[in-house]
């Protein structure tokens, strides 16, 4: 490549270089075809496209599913959880003419087997027979706790400005991560601290009961959804147990043993009540049965679904009848391969623990949580005079 003149073309391999002065020579290039007339300026700001907002119910108030979910969230089986979940869907569909909402609710929050009569099920179903560890549901419970102790913690340090807001995060953080000093996990007031003693530290369920459980009445828990329950204590349980009527048995209490040597037993949840004839068995038969008409069928006889005239959303679904069985009655049952015993209460599922799979252990002699009561001064007088078998009320105030 050299600088050439003015007025002198080259041609070098059939190519034709044009000099141009002062500049350095290349290939002729083609023209450029004429521009076209300018378009209009883009808007500097152009609007965002509309965000596609989820569809909201029109005819049928979102509290009514709230409720249905709060509650199927601890349906014993998928089975149940399918056809319960499926009849809501259908009816609001069919029915109420929600047909987008019940779209983008299944799109989002339900999975659905393969095949026509796929069953429904969902990640955040937490009943005693899903996947889900007992203890440890779907929750956002653990992401607000860490926000409000993130403000709490920091309610009294500086943070006018980012620079401080990031001093004073730097500083709880080194208190949080501080070993516990010794007792003060035993302390009920809010602790500093997150770390805890690696006895109390585990993905298993909690071993043993915490100090209610053992030592008063009830207590009074909260059910997701700011719904009060109380729960009575493993003695008041045990009580029941022990009660027994005339034929043998408690009216508290039902229990059976399997040919493999596991027991079930029924309890009421919350308050002492007394069991009608063959609740036990209802309820294992629930959790037993797979078939969806079957299912739908025992459904309908309790009055949990109600029979319409509509030919594609063919059940209504009685939340209160549902509540009526599965809130109010548990089964405790041990499965296989496994001695401790679960429970189908919501309770159970939500912390890992509770007072009937507690009690049902002690009933049946795999621990013993609740101590053994210190005999009164005159039973021990009776039983220094008399070698004979204590009496029944005896052997209850003596916890055995
Ligand atoms: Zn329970």
């Amino acid at each position: 490549m050299v600088l050439v003149s003015e007025s002198v073309s080259i041609s070098i391999f059939g190519r034709t270089w044009i000099p141009v002065a002062g500049k350095r020579t290349g290939p002729q290039r083609r023209p450029r075809p004429p521009r076209a007339a300018k378009a209009a300026p883009k808007p500097r700001f152009r609007p965002k496209a509309a965000a596609r907002r989820p569809p909201h119910l029109e005819r049928r108030e979102i509290w009514y599913v709230i409720q249905v979910i709060r509650t199927l969230l601890f349906c014993p089986s998928q089975a149940m959880f399918s056809i319960l979940m499926g009849s809501v869907l259908e009816r609001l569909q069919h029915v109420h003419g929600e047909a987008s909402w019940v779209a983008y609710f299944k799109r989002q929050y339900l999975c659905q087997a393969a095949g026509p009569a796929g069953m429904l099920s969902a990640v955040w179903w937490a009943g005693v027979l899903s996947k889900i560890q007992p203890g440890y549901p779907p929750s956002q419970q653990c992401a607000e706790q860490l926000n409000t102790k993130v403000k709490r913690d920091m309610e009294t340090l500086p943070r006018e400005t980012h620079a401080q807001v990031c001093q004073s995060l730097e500083k709880v953080i080194g208190t949080w991560s501080a070993t516990l000093k010794k007792g003060e996990e035993m302390l009920d007031t809010p602790k500093l601290a997150l770390t805890a003693p690696s006895r109390q530290i585990g993905m298993d369920r909690p071993p043993d009961p915490d100090d209610w459980m053992i030592h008063g009445k009830s207590q009074v828990l909260l059910k997701p959804g700011a719904i009060q329950k109380r729960f009575p204590s493993i003695p008041v349980i045990l009580q029941q147990m022990r009660t027994s009527n005339s034929a043998g048995t408690s009216p508290f209490f039902e229990s059976v043993q399997l040919a493999d040597g596991r027991s079930i037993i029924c309890v009421a949840q919350h308050r002492p009540e007394h069991l009608a004839l063959g609740r036990l068995r209802h309820l294992r038969k629930y959790l037993n049965t797979t078939d969806s008409q079957t299912l739908c069928d025992m459904f309908v006889e309790d009055g949990i679904l109600e029979r319409t005239d509509v030919e594609a959303a063919p059940y209504r679904f009685k939340l209160k009848a549902y509540c009526d069985i599965f809130d109010k009655y548990c089964l405790c049952f041990q499965l296989p391969g496994q001695r401790r015993f679960v429970c189908s209460c919501w309770g159970f599922a939500w912390t890992g623990m509770c007072t009937h799979a507690f009690a049902t252990e002690e009933f049946m002699g795999i621990r013993q949580h609740v101590p053994t009561a210190v005999p009164e001064a005159a039973a021990v007088q009776d039983d220094a005079v008399s070698d004979s078998e204590p009496t029944p009320k005896r052997r209850r105030r003596q916890g055995r």
